[in-house]
């Protein structure tokens, strides 16, 4: 099932999978070349990001024995934690502060 929406640049209707609406993939024009594609929304964005962290740590038992993907998951998601903390709360002490 494809749909038909038109390019942003020449108006021409360009066909879309619902792969690359669902993946958020851009679509290349075949009448003027440039590529288009759906609008990246935040919540679209944190959810693509929190999926590839689980399809990650799932990753860990294709390659190592169960026990010790158990223990490299929880290290992951311990460092991923931290990363998640460290960059919030640098993003919060920044000291370049809005004027007011
Ligand atoms: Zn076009």
């Amino acid at each position: 099932m494809a749909n038909l929406d038109p390019c942003p640049y020449c108006l021409t209707d360009v066909r879309i999978s619902t792969w690359d609406t669902l993946v958020g993939l851009p679509v290349e024009c075949p009448s003027c070349g440039m590529t288009s594609g759906p609008p990246w929304s935040a919540n679209r964005l944190i959810a693509v990001l929190a999926l590839s962290v689980v399809l990650n740590a799932l990753v860990l038992f294709l390659v190592t024995r169960p026990l010790r993907a158990m223990v490299l998951i929880a290290t992951y998601s311990a460092a991923v934690f931290a990363a998640l903390t460290l960059f919030s709360d640098t993003r919060n002490s920044s000291p370049v502060r809005p004027s007011s």
